[in-house]
This record gives structure tokens, sequence and C-alpha cells, in this order.
């Protein structure tokens, strides 16, 4: 059973290490009114005086102060093994302290306190330091280790007294902190809690009894401890209070006598004052001196601790192993540190190279929910965005009918046409050809925009771990941007292309065209001869109309389109479309204005002119409808080849070329401060609790439960 305190020593101490208070550890608590002896009950426990007391607010900030039996084997055997002064065995120092026992703060690290004045006047120190020097309190604990032959194995918890009215700097909620402080302690269900009460107040009234009953109604955890039995009137003793005539405790009360101020002032030391102490219960108390004084107070708790903690070991052991599990898999979490460099930095190229591939292909491990990305986004530019904005460009927006009259004009020169000139309708459909381009290259800048967001979308979801070293992901996002800027006007020279090859050769020969030149001859000709039929009889009539012979209407030819439209005379109203239609647009199709034939801005045409302007205009949507198609194709394939394709090919090496370089290693692969940092931390509690969870599996073994 006495096994079982160290082990919550050792507990504790890994807790420290790791400054975290995650486990609540089996504790002893004191708890009362201020100058009710608190601080002098805890020494006398300890032996050894070294707690700041006296009457006043003088325990400002939580003590938690470990004690750490020192066995004479423990000594004897350092002695022998160890030759540095400054050794440390099993969480404890040996050779080099000439003192049989000192202490040790967390807060002062491994600095060794053999002198128990210098303790005192640290505990001041380091209170005053958070706390300020007037009464103010705080709840951030001191942490204390005295390690020694003559005390027991006890974790021990000195508080700020309850008060009710403030004093010095203190608020005046003054009274509710200290008892939420007071609470947070004793509320640890592992905690045992020392109700002190001094023997000359009324134990009845006990704010002691009273906030201990509220975290513990049925009593099972709280010890009554009386002090002061000295002070008591004249005449008067403690043995109801004692006997649990007046209050009982399930666990006991035990009355003690600390040293008085005197005492102090004085300097009697403790074990003077031990013997005092069970003088006088020997002498005012026979029938209960063997029950009661600081020693028997010490064995009391020393064996209600170990059944404590043997009641709380199992749960604690699940809450350790718990923890343990979370942290693992935070630590998962954050990657393992770099270990082989240079491997770590080529496995995370290729796995961002990868990645960014697989993206586009749509084979990704994190397939995006929320929007298209990757390849799935290309192709809706392609058929969705690019293939709407071709088929929404009216094959002759822009051109206004007097823009076709003044071509057929200028390609006439200076002879009376019979025949519409073949060259105004090249004139007039290059124009319009040459209006395609423009969202052909404005497909080719959304796919390289796309591309620019799937580096972003590889970060984010596919290759967490990149986040860890920001330099390496900077570094990628440089040369893969860098990679799609260069491609750009590659694809752009070659979208231009696509658009000047069509500029090029207008190919009235292409079949479709014929086709839908032949289709139209008809057409042109049905019509004219209904409109013939209707028209009254004062309109002078189409000397070239049917029967003329001349026509080649079966073969479909371009020639016989032209022809169809000769000799017309009869005047039309100029259509509204053509007086409200969109001005030229300022493109290089727009040259053939050049000339600047002063045309009216709204005229009536002749008949001839009407049906001329007809033709062309049939036949600059058919041929544009060919070409449109041919772009709405083309265009596509040629980004695919030159970036897309282009950019997968290339990435891994251009990646590995400019990246992976032994002298970059170093600088590309620092991580992120944050993390280090956190990674450390988690590994460190991790470390903690596994440690933990061992000395609980040891202790189970060997105590069978
Ligand atoms: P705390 O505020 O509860 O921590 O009380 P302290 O331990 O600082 O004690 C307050 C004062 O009461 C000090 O001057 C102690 O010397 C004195 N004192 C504590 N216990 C006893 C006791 O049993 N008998 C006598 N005579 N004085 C005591
Ligand atoms: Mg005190």
């Amino acid at each position: 059973m006495e096994a079982l305190i160290p082990v919550i020593n050792k507990l504790q101490d890994v807790f420290n290490t790791v400054g975290s208070d995650v486990i609540q550890l089996p504790q002893i608590a004191v708890v009362g009114t201020q100058s009710s002896g608190k601080s002098s009950v805890l020494e006398s426990l300890v032996g050894k005086d070294m707690l700041p007391r006296g009457t006043g607010v003088v325990t400002r900030r939580p003590l938690i102060l470990q004690l750490v039996n020192l066995s004479p084997e423990d000594r004897r055997k350092a002695a022998g093994e160890e030759n540095d002064p400054n050794t440390w065995k099993n969480g404890r120092l040996y050779k080099g302290v000439e003192s049989e026992e000192w202490g040790k703060f967390l807060h002062t690290k491994n600095k060794i306190y053999t002198d128990f004045d210098e303790i005192r006047q640290e505990i001041e120190n380091e209170t005053e330091r958070i706390t300020g020097n007037n009464k103010g309190i705080s709840a951030e604990p001191i942490h204390l280790k005295i390690f020694s032959p003559h005390v027991v194995n006890l974790t021990l918890v000195d508080l700020p007294g309850i008060t009710k009215v403030p004093v010095g700097d203190q608020p005046k909620d003054i009274e509710i902190q200290i008892r939420d402080l007071i609470l947070r302690y004793i509320s640890n269900p592992n905690s045992i809690i020392l109700a002190v009460t001094a023997a000359n107040t009324d134990m009845a009234t006990s704010e002691a009894l009273k906030v201990a009953r509220e975290v513990d109604p049925d009593g099972r955890r709280t010890l009554a401890v009386i002090t002061k039995l000295d002070l008591m009137d004249a005449g008067t003793d403690a043995m109801d209070v004692l006997m649990g005539r007046v209050i009982p405790v399930k666990l006991g009360i035990i009355g003690v006598v600390n040293r008085s101020q005197l005492d102090i002032n004085n300097k009697k030391i403790v074990a003077e004052a031990t013997r005092d102490e069970y003088a006088f219960l020997q002498k005012k108390y026979p029938s209960l001196a063997n029950r009661n004084g600081t020693k028997y107070l010490a064995r009391t708790l020393n064996r209600l601790l170990m059944h404590h903690i043997r009641d709380c070991l199992p749960e604690l052991k699940t809450r350790i192993n718990v923890l343990a599990s979370q942290y693992q898999s935070l630590l998962n979490s954050y990657g393992e540190p770099v270990e082989d460099k240079s491997a770590t930095l080529l496995q995370l190229i290729t796995k961002f190279a990868s990645e960014y591939c697989h993206t586009i292909e749509g084979t990704a491990k994190y397939i995006e929910t929320s929007e298209l990305c990757g390849g799935a986004r290309i192709c809706y530019i392609f058929h969705e965005t690019f293939g709407r904005t071709l088929e929404s460009v009216d094959p002759l927006g822009g051109l206004t009918t007097i823009d076709v009259l003044t071509a057929i004009r200028n390609a006439t020169g200076p002879r009376p046409a019979l025949f519409v000139p073949e060259i105004s309708f090249e004139l007039l459909v290059k124009r319009q050809v040459k209006r395609l381009e423009e969202p052909s290259l404005r497909c080719v800048e959304l796919v390289h925009e796309e591309m620019q967001r799937i580096i972003q979308h590889c970060s984010n979801y596919s290759t967490q771990e990149l986040l860890r070293f920001p330099k390496l992901h900077d570094a990628i996002v440089e040369v893969v941007t860098s990679l799609l800027r260069r491609r750009l006007p590659v694809t752009n020279e070659m979208v231009h292309n696509l658009v000047a090859i069509e500029l090029a050769y207008i190919n009235t020969k292409h079949p479709d065209f014929a086709d839908a030149c032949g289709l139209m001859n008809s057409n042109i000709e049905e019509q004219r001869r209904n409109r013939m039929r209707e028209m009254p009889p004062s309109v002078p009539r189409d000397k070239g109309g049917p029967g003329d012979g001349t026509q080649d209407t079966g073969t479909g030819g371009w020639r016989g389109m032209v022809k169809a439209s000769k000799s017309e005379d009869g005047t039309y109203e100029e259509k509204t479309k053509y007086m409200t239609s969109l001005p030229a647009s300022p493109q290089k199709g727009h040259a053939i204005n050049l000339l600047d034939v002063p045309v009216p801005v709204a005229r009536k045409l002749s008949a001839r002119e009407q049906r001329d302007c007809e033709v062309i205009e049939r036949l600059i949507k058919s041929y544009f409808l060919i070409v449109r198609k041919n772009i709405q194709d083309s265009v596509p394939k040629a980004v695919m080849h030159f970036l897309v394709n282009n950019v997968k090919d290339n990435l891994q090496s251009e990646l590995v070329g400019q990246l992976y370089k032994t002298l970059l290693l170093e600088d590309l692969l620092t991580e992120s401060e944050d993390m280090a940092q956190r990674r450390n931390e988690a590994a460190d509690m991790l470390k903690a609790l596994q440690r933990a969870s061992q000395v609980i599996a040891e202790i189970r073994e060997t105590h069978l439960w």
C-alpha cells in the first residue's frame, strides 16, 4: 500500500514536466478561515519550518506541496554510485547535497534549496511577483517539492483563507474570489479536504466544514482538523468537538497544537513543538491522546490518501489512456519530424505533382463536392463558357447594311458590276471571323486561371503536409505559376494562329458552304418569284426574272447565287433592323470603310441593292457558321495540347529541376514555427501520458487490482 503514494508523486512529477493539469491527481487540500492555522498544520506535517505564516492574509496563492520521503538506502546507494555533485536519479537529487533534506520549486527549475528559510523567502517573493505586495491574491499555484527522510509521501495544497472583509488591494468581491479558488481545488473528486477550524472558534459555524460540504455532501473525503487546542479559554475544552458530538465527521476529527506566533518568533524547532504537543495532549486529553496530534494526523492522512488513490486509479488509468490516444492522433495529424530531408523533399514534390495531375484528370483522392474543379471545370469552360459564347456571336453582328453596301461598291471599283463582287464577301466574312479571336483568347485565359486555382486546391486538400513547410509550399506555387505563365504566350499564339489560318484562305469550295449556297440559291429564286407575283403592276418587274436561262440553280454553285441577284430596279424601304443595327466594331475588318465614301446614314435602298445585301449577308452567315464550328473544335484542342497537357507532362520534372537541390534542402524544409512547437508539445504530453500509464500498469500488477 505504501507504494501507492510514490506512484502518485511520480504521476504528479510527470504532469508537472508538461505543465498540464488535464489529470486531477489525488491530493490533500487545506481549507479554513484566515489564521485558523492551515499553513501551520501543513508545516507540522512536513516537519519543517518553511511556510510563511502569521496573522492577516499570508497565503495568497495556492501552494502545491509535494512531500517525497527519502529512505536511508536511497541516499546510501546514491552516494556509492554517483560522483557528479548534482546527479538526479529516479527523479531525485543525490550526492552533492550536504543537507539530508531539501526543496525544489517548479518555477526555479533545478535550483536546490537546502535552507528552509530561503524556501519561505522564495514563496513570499513568488507570491508577490504575481499578486503584488498589498494583500492581492492569485489562483496561479506555486509548485514546491520537499525531499526528506522525515516526511511521508503526500501531496498537499495550501490555500488562501476564507475571508469576509477586503483589506489592502483586495477587490470588493474578494470573498467570492477566494471561495471560487478554494472550490476549484476541493471540487477535484480525487482530493481529500482538510477542513481546519480553530478550537477557540465555534465549530458549529465552521466555514471550513461548510465549504467542504458543498463539494463533498456525504463527507466521504473530508477530514476535520481542530487547531489551537492550547488557546481555549480557561475552564473550557474541546472534548465534545473532538468526540464528534458537535458536528460528526465521517473520516474523523483530529485535534492539534501548532506553534504559536511566539514560538515562531523564538524559532522553536518542530521536533520540540511535537514533543510539547504530545505532552499537552497527554495532560489535557489523556483518553484521546493517541487519536490526536500532528503525528496521528499525518498517519491518518497517509492512510486516507492511499485508500483514496486505490479508488481513483482505475478511473485515472482510463482517462490517461483516452488522453494518450487523443494526443497520439493529434501528433499523427502533425506528421513526423523530418529525418531524411532529401527523400522528404522529393516525396512532397512528387506528391504535389501527381495530385495536380489527378485533379486535372478527375482521379484525385479528395474530390471537391461544393464546386467544379480541375479537369471538370476545364471541360465546363470549353463546352459551356466558351461554346456558348461562340454560339452567341451573331454571324452578322457589328455589320450594318451600309457596311455591306459600301464593301460591295468599293469592291466593284469604277465599273458598274453585273455580279455581286466576290471580294466584298471575302472582306466582310473575314471581318466577322476575326470576331471569334477574342472569345478564343478569353477561353485560354479562363483555363489558365483554373490551372492556377488547382495549385491552391492541391495545397488545401490534397497535400496537407505541405502546409507544414510554408517555404516549400511557396516555392512550389512559384514554380507552377511560372510554368503556367510561360505556357500562356505559346498557347495564345496558337489560338491566334487558328483564327489567322481561317482568315488566310476563305474556302468557298468548302463542301458545307457549297451545299448552303445551293440551298439558298433556290430559296432566293423562289422568294423572288413570289414577290413578283404579289407586286402591283405599277412596280417595275425584275428583268432578270425567271426564265432568264442563265441561272445555275441546280449546282448550288457560288456563281449562280451571284447571278440570281442581278438587274434589280425595284425600291424597298430599308428594314428597321438595319436602321438600328449596331455601330461597326473597331476591328481591322472595318478597314473596308477606309475610303470613307460618304454614304447617307439612312436612305431607301434600291431593290437591287437590297437584293445584293441580302445575298452577301446570307453567304457571310453560312460561311461564318462553318468557321465557328472549326474554332469551337480546334481552340479547346490547342489549349489542351499547348497548355494543359504540356504543364501536366512537365510539372514533375520542372519542380524537381528547380527545387530538388542540396543547397535548397534546409531552407525549403523549414517547418513553420507554430507546427514544430505544437508537435513538440503534443509529443511531450504523449510521452508523459505513456509513462503515467506504464506506472499505473506496474502498480496494478504488483497489487493485483
Ligand atoms: P492560516 O492563515 O490559516 O494559514 O494560519 P497560519 O498557519 O498562518 O496561523 C496563524 C497564526 O496562528 C500564526 O501566528 C500561528 O503561529 C498561530 N497558530 C496556528 N496554530 C496554532 C496553534 O495550534 N496554537 C497556537 N498557540 N497558535 C497557533
Ligand atoms: Mg496560511
